[in-house]
């Protein structure tokens, strides 16, 4: 296949990546954005790259869990009563995805994309001479409570089973990793082959510049909808505008399942609103990201400063952010790091872009052969982006595929369970 010209929407991190690649293999692309290059959820994420993240969020005991979610607006995981009937369905697949059996092949299928993450950054980090942004730091995850470690023993016997690197620490180990951490962690986990960021945004517009740089072209368009065509859209219109398109990949995050729709394909995608709090002058330095067993959220050391970031949020686009979510995060951070100097906090709310399994969409769209889509990343985009660049450009260039891509194959979802 020669080179085309190709129309990515969608300038998120799961967007500029794809560009690149696809603009290495000698296509002419096009980014298309409403916004500026990296700045929704690619953002404010926790920077964490983790090729080892295999864990779907859904896990078997689920369903008993879900009235203690309604109940506490600051939990780790909570479900705003007032959404719970948009968000029905999703849920529905989500409970059903998080059997037993379900979850081995969700974590089979997420090892070959996520395990590609440190060799496909690496490869577009270096393309674009920003390699000084990834950390292979490792990171760490540490415990407080002996039913906290219990209650995730299934979570790191899937990372362990698919040769996920794993050192126990015991409270000397942890402390000597980390001085600044209070001493309330008498167990945790060393996981050396993960990473950092060391600002995800700094990636994504280091990518762009590089992109641009090279030839790439860049449009500001909110995309309303498509002009149909015999393979896929002629053309994408939106403010009174139309943008000529021969292939296109959809890369609009959260948003992407309303666009897939108007293309014919049905994706049931539903945001998992995450925050974070951010200090510019922590007045601490961290060596590697630290993760809280029992809130799950991650400590990242960045270049500007220290992130707290995570919890998910079931609540739908429109809500305004939860401030009991942000005050807990600062309460853990806190905890967590006693010496923390919190002046000039800054406080971030996103929408990640999460399908019932865990699983990313990649593949063609339904009847639409000159169409690829790329969402659905969830916990995961940051690192999965560039393994995803990487699968999509073999994709579009009719080559043999890095990985199988069957798992992430779109039209999975037309059967309520497999
Ligand atoms: C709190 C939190 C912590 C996280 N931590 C991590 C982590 O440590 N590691 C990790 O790998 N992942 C993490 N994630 C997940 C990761 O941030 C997301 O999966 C990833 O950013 C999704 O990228 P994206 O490019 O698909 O979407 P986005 O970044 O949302 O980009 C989508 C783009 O599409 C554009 N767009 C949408 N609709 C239209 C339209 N109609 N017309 C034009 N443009 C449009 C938007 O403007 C946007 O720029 C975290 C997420 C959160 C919220």
């Amino acid at each position: 296949m020669g080179a085309r010209e190709v129309t990515v929407l969608g300038a998120g991190v799961v967007g500029v990546a794809s560009a690149c690649w696809l603009q290495s293999d000698g296509h002419r692309v096009t980014l298309v954005d409403r916004a500026e290059p990296g700045e929704a959820t690619s953002s404010g994420n926790a920077g964490i790259l983790s090729p080892g993240s295999v864990v779907p969020v859904a896990m078997p005991g689920l369903l008993a869990k879900v009235p203690g979610w309604l109940m506490d607006p600051a939990a780790p995981l909570s479900l705003r009563w007032q959404y719970l009937p948009q968000a029905a369905p999703w849920l529905l697949r989500f409970l059903l995805a998080s059997r037993r059996s379900r979850v081995e092949r969700i974590a089979d299928a997420l090892r070959p994309l996520l395990g590609g993450t440190f060799e496909a950054w690496g490869r577009l980090a270096r393309a674009a001479g920003c390699s000084d942004l990834i950390n292979p730091s490792g990171y760490m995850a540490v415990y407080e409570s002996e039913a906290a470690w219990q209650s995730d023993a299934l979570a790191w016997s899937l990372r362990r089973e698919r040769g996920v690197r794993l050192e126990p620490l015991d409270a000397a180990a942890i402390r000597e990793l980390d001085p600044d951490l209070a001493p309330i962690y008498p167990r945790g986990v060393l996981l050396p082959e993960q990473g950092h960021v060391a600002n995800p945004l700094w990636l994504t517009r280091r990518l762009f510049a590089h992109f641009m740089a090279s030839g790439g072209r860049f449009e500001r368009l909110q995309v309303e909808d498509f002009e149909p065509g015999p393979r896929g859209p002629r053309a994408l219109l939106g403010s009174g505008r139309r943008l000529p398109a021969e292939t296109l990949v959809l890369a609009a995050g959260v948003h992407s399942a309303r666009l897939a729709a108007r293309l014919g394909t049905s994706v049931p995608l539903e945001s998992q609103r995450g925050y974070h709090v951010h200090f510019p002058e922590p007045g601490i330095a961290p060596r590697m990201p630290v993760m809280s067993g029992e809130f799950k959220f991650f400590v990242t050391p960045m270049a500007d400063g220290l992130r707290n970031a995570g919890t998910v949020e079931i609540a739908g686009l429109d809500a305004p952010p939860t401030a009991a979510r942000i005050e807990a995060l600062v309460r853990h951070t806190r905890r967590m790091y006693p010496r923390v100097n919190m002046d000039g906090m800054r406080e971030w709310m996103g929408h990640r872009p999460c399908t019932p399994d865990s699983l990313p969409v990649i593949g063609r769209a339904t009847g639409c052969p000159d169409v690829f889509l790329a969402f659905g990343h969830g916990h995961t985009g940051l690192c999965g982006a560039a393994p995803t660049a990487r699968l999509i450009a073999d994709l579009v260039a009719g080559r043999t595929p890095f990985i199988d891509p069957e798992p992430y194959r779109p039209t999975r979802f037309r059967m309520l369970a497999r």
